[in-house]
């Protein structure tokens, strides 16, 4: 089942601990905040749909964020 993956770019400190770990998902924006790479992203940059086999990418950025800014749910 694909994922949807959300960034809060409110909590998000612009680390890069997420896009170190899984750059299949996650990138730096313009401002070295959290962004879904283009391949999934939506209408928005800090919102996507992620395919499952990219699951334990994405989850190992989601429980690394030092903020808890990165929320997935099933798609
Ligand atoms: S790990 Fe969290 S705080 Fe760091 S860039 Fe990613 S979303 Fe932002």
């Amino acid at each position: 089942m694909p994922l949807k993956v959300r960034v809060d770019l409110d909590l998000c400190i612009a680390d890069g601990v997420c896009y170190a770990l899984c750059p299949r998902v996650y990138e730096a924006g313009p401002d070295g905040k959290c962004q879904i790479v283009r391949e999934f992203r939506g209408a928005r940059p800090n919102e996507g749909i992620v395919p499952d086999d990219l699951k334990d990418c994405a989850e190992q950025g989601r429980v690394a964020c030092p903020v808890g800014a990165i929320t997935i749910e099933p798609a």
